[in-house]
């Protein structure tokens, strides 16, 4: 592939390869935009930027062209009945309302009923999931609807915090903002303390 080697500045091209993103038209794409607001695509310091610009997003959506539920199939059968958390997983995504990035903290845990998953899957999960075109509150459900689905858990809590460019650069501009969102299944809709003791793990230290 032209242009996408290894230790290319724009980093990870593994997406590229994957043969299922259509480049050139993202190039045609970009150069369209960069004419339409008033530039000369073919100024020198544009030149590689439609190129540049198609890799990107081949990277940023790479989780298109995954299934997340792979990462959700190889679990292992404990008898262990407390709650796992992950907390602080860090990732980007895109709003797919303006095409740009939002970013922040996955916390996720479960209350497995005999089925314990590898501790990075669940990491795993959230990063497909997140490389998509997204808005917060589906990322937030479609994490703990795979989980319910895959490993059958007693409860999911998914707890998604984020910063969108979308409010911090243009539009209402207010920097700092988080957004936060949470989808919780199981007994935590009706066990108030079970919910309590989730939030007491994820921010119990820090307040
Ligand atoms: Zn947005």
């Amino acid at each position: 592939m032209p242009g996408c080697s290894p230790g290319d500045e724009d980093g990870d091209c593994a997406a590229v390869h994957s043969g299922q993103v259509d480049l050139p038209r993202i190039e045609r794409a970009v150069r369209e935009i960069l004419a339409a607001v008033g530039e000369d695509p073919d100024r020198e310091g544009l030149l590689e930027t439609p190129a540049r610009v198609a890799r990107m997003y081949a990277e940023l959506f790479s989780g298109l062209r995954e299934d997340p539920r792979k990462h959700l199939q190889k679990f292992f059968v404990e008898k262990y009945d407390e709650l796992v958390l992950i907390r602080d997983i860090s990732f980007n995504s895109m709003c797919e309302h303006h095409m740009l990035p939002f970013m922040g903290k996955a916390h996720v845990g479960y209350l497995p009923n005999g089925r314990v998953l590898g501790l990075s899957k669940l990491a795993r999960v959230v990063e497909v999931v997140s490389k998509r075109p997204q808005v917060q509150e589906r990322m937030t459900e479609e994490i703990a609807k795979l989980l319910v689905e895959e490993l059958d858990p007693k409860v999911v809590a998914v707890i998604v915090e984020a910063t969108h460019s979308c409010m911090t650069i243009r539009g209402i501009r207010k920097p700092g903002s988080v957004c936060v969102t949470s989808a919780m299944k199981g007994v935590f809709r009706s066990n108030m303390s079970s919910r309590q003791e989730v939030m007491t793990l994820i921010y119990g230290d820090r307040r």
